[in-house]
């Protein structure tokens, strides 16, 4: 079993980042980067708001830009899953999918969320084609055209209202006939007039041709009476699943399932850091994500030195 002193566990932006600024400073990290290296960013299309590319640059392009940097400097990649870890003693333990093992004196957690999707067959192929669950990302592409968010929490809420700054009508589809938002929330939903909502629906069928998404089926959740409407983009605002069950119950989670972090990206066990979505359900945006990235590398760096 071979023994590291920093391990990177998850390679989106903020995984990469870690990685950057780890090998930077001699920890010779190794970065095990999952199925999907690169993560969320890989299955997006253009990322206009990554500052230092003024004409925009392709998701999976930042991605592999951010890994040959971090391979620039050392940093070692290892395309497999993490199973288990035992964080109960130093060196900590972490084992993989491939029955690799490793030993860590520190670990950094970077494995993201996961946004939940409704599982209709064909809504992930039509991602970038209509289908998305990043209004941040995506919204600026439906400019006077019409779109659907499904949901009724604070994620919902946050994707119509920044919608509605592009699109021409946002309708919320919601399968209860009251949001879980907060108030406030709800209230600058219900105040502005280019957003409505379809109450009591569950989103049943997307339809598309080969432009993308032209419309939606909606199922009435009280009469099953069914509903074509058009459209030109569904967003998913149902929520993320933070990518956390390898860790079993030894790291403090919120209720929402997202790794507690403080004003530094320290979890509840001296030297495992964690940063970006994995940690964040508010900002999630690959900028604060490669923020934290170097964060929790400086505070590894930190408490190697110390430890
Ligand atoms: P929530 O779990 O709060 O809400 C998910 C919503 O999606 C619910 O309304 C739920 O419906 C609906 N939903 C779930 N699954 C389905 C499905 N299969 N089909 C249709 N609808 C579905 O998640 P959020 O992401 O909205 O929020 C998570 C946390 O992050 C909250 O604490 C929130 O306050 C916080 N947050 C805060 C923000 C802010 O303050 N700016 C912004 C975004 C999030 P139902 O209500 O019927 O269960």
């Amino acid at each position: 079993m071979s023994n590291k002193k920093v391990v990177i566990i998850g390679s989106g932006p903020a995984g990469y980042t870690a990685a950057i600024y780890a090998s930077r400073a001699n920890l010779e990290p190794l970065i095990i980067e999952g199925h999907e290296p690169g993560g969320q960013l890989t299955t997006t299309t253009d990322v206009e708001n990554f500052p230092g590319f003024s004409d925009g640059i392709m998701g999976p392009e930042l991605m592999q830009t951010m890994k040959k940097q971090a391979e620039r400097f050392g940093t070692q990649f290892l395309s497999t899953m993490v199973t288990s870890v035992d964080l109960s003693k130093r060196p900590f333990t972490i084992k993989c999918e491939n029955s690799d093992e490793f030993q860590a004196d520190s670990i950094i957690i970077s494995t993201g969320a996961s946004a939940k999707y409704l599982g209709l067959p064909n809504e992930k192929e039509l991602i970038g084609k209509g289908v998305s669950a990043c209004a941040t990302c995506d919204g600026f592409f439906y400019k006077n055209q019409v779109v659907h968010v499904v949901g009724g929490g604070d994620t919902a809420m946050e994707e119509a209202m920044f919608l509605s700054k592009f699109a021409s009508k946002v309708t919320i589809v919601h399968r209860r006939d009251s949001f879980r938002a907060s108030k406030p929330m709800q209230q600058r939903v219900f105040d502005n007039p280019k957003i409505d909502v379809l109450w009591n629906h569950q989103v049943s069928e997307i339809i598309a041709d080969n432009t993308g998404v032209t419309s939606i089926k909606v199922t009435n959740t009280s009469t099953q009476e069914e509903a074509i409407r058009e459209t030109n983009g569904l967003f998913m605002g149902i929520g993320h699943t933070p990518n956390t069950k390898f860790l079993g119950d030894q790291i403090t989670l919120d209720d929402h399932g997202f790794i507690v972090t403080g004003e530094h990206p320290d979890t509840n066990i001296p030297g495992v850091f964690a940063c970006g979505d994995v940690q964040d359900s508010y900002y999630r945006q690959a900028i604060s994500a490669a923020g934290t990235g170097c964060m929790a590398a400086i505070r590894a760096e930190r408490f190697l030195e110390e430890n």
